[in-house]
């Protein structure tokens, strides 16, 4: 679920406004508000689409949790699912990484990714739920 609009990184952009299938935000002159927590979808469009890593969505689609925008920043969170599955400049998509024979059938053939990189994805820790 949605839960955080950092307000010091937002530039105001809007697409997070415009790319939630189910309307969450308001604009605020500019600026994303959460108005409806509730309807989130915890479908992550939001925060893959930020240019500059502004939002969080926890991964409990059934609860809200309290978060700390700092301690986010501090330990790489914010940004890091964006940055995961390869969204923005000369990042590695998922389906680079992707192995599986069906990956196969609709992608072309792709370059294997050299160890390294395929370490530091899957060494990304999992992440709990903050005390509401
Ligand atoms: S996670 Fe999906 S449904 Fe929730 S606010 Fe972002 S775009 Fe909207
Ligand atoms: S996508 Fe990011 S920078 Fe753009 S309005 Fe939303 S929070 Fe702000």
């Amino acid at each position: 679920m949605i839960e955080l609009v950092s307000t010091s990184r937002c530039t105001e952009c809007g697409l997070c406004v415009r790319v939630c299938p189910t309307n969450v935000f308001d604009d605020h002159d500019g600026l994303p508000v959460i108005a409806r927590q509730h309807d989130c979808q915890t479908c992550y469009i939001c925060e893959v689409y930020c240019p500059v890593d502004a939002l969080y969505v926890a991964p409990y689609g059934d609860q809200a949790v309290t978060v700390d925008e700092d301690a986010l920043a501090a330990d790489g969170t914010l940004g890091s699912w964006r940055a995961a599955i390869g969204w923005g400049r000369k990042r590695v998509t998922l389906a680079a990484l992707d192995t599986t024979p069906f990956i196969d059938r609709i992608l072309p053939s792709q370059p294997a990714l050299p160890a390294e990189e395929i370490a530091f994805i899957l060494a990304a820790p999992a992440k709990e739920p903050a005390e509401a």
